[in-house]
């Protein structure tokens, strides 16, 4: 299942993944229409042999109950009615309070985690602050802006949402295009000027983390221009990113959106994390491998 998503930068994530995070927030456009990718998603976390082979999992026990809904390590929460009640947050840690019998990781998935009411939300809030190892969290919106502010900020955001024309200014196009670029062009020497040239636009975590999400868009514009798929951006983006990327060969963008997504991460999950030296990692580690 994941596999049908190859060239999203969601796919490179997954594979790629050494330490997941204790929780994932899903932006997608429709729930049930993306729920066998997220299930694939968990699965990776919950067998190992799943893990190793993304979705070729045939004769596994393990699996076949995931998929039977009858295994006990995974929870799936629904809105009750209209909402996600209090009750069945406290019922899920209650689930999740004991060990697991087989010592198995263990997995919760909120659906239309916008559905939860203050209360629970607060109460999920306690959950994921304090995580427990070896319990993971996935929660499913179509609109993250419906997220409570302090839930948001502690999950991992992971986009499958189409993306659409207007998720992205031309001018953070051009800004960011010859930002990559640049780090692909420059020597070592160049890297505080680089780093220079980033702040001056981006100032604070909640900006650079935006400019890293549209870091990866446009990589993921760039991708497809070359898989040559049906094109949904402007012209002038495409012309710009043609421009500006269309000398770094498809391997190494490949490995460019790698690297931002693993950086994406990290800033979303290290609290006070020092962004000078994040940049400063960011570029050396980019100007490396490319
Ligand atoms: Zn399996």
């Amino acid at each position: 299942m994941l596999e049908d998503f190859k060239d999203n930068s969601f796919y490179l994530y997954a594979k790629n993944i050494d330490k997941y995070f204790h929780a994932y927030l899903f932006e997608v456009n429709d729930i049930n229409d993306s729920f066998p990718i997220i299930l694939a998603f968990a699965k990776t976390i919950l067998c190992k042999h799943h893990y190793k082979n993304l979705n070729n999992c045939k004769d596994c026990n393990k699996c076949h109950l995931i998929d039977e809904g009858y295994f006990e390590d995974l929870k799936i929460i629904e809105p009750d009615g209209s909402m996600i009640k209090k009750e069945q947050i406290l019922e899920l840690k209650k689930n999740f309070s004991l060990k697991s019998s087989n010592d198995n990781n263990r997995v919760y998935i909120i659906k239309n985690a916008d559905c939860m009411n203050p209360s629970s939300a607060n109460s999920l809030l306690k959950f994921i602050e304090e995580p427990e190892s070896g319990i993971y969290g996935i929660l499913i919106t179509t609109n993250k802006k419906q997220i409570l502010p302090t839930i948001l900020s502690r999950c991992v955001l992971i986009s499958l949402k189409t993306k659409e024309k207007n998720d992205i200014n031309i001018d953070e196009v051009k800004n960011l295009s010859l930002f990559m670029k640049n780090i692909y062009h420059k020597k070592e020497e160049m890297i505080p000027y680089l780093k220079q040239d980033f702040f001056s636009l981006y100032e604070n975590r909640e900006q650079i983390l935006n400019a890293f999400h549209n870091m990866e868009l446009i990589l993921d514009i760039a991708i497809n221009l070359e898989y040559k798929k049906d094109n949904i951006n402007s012209q002038d983006i495409c012309d710009i990113i043609i421009n500006e990327l269309g000398d770094i060969d498809l391997n190494k963008k490949i490995l460019l959106l790698e690297k931002i997504v693993k950086y994406r991460a990290k800033l979303i999950n290290v609290i006070n994390l020092n962004l000078n030296l994040f940049m400063d990692r960011f570029i050396i580690e980019i100007s490396e491998v490319l």
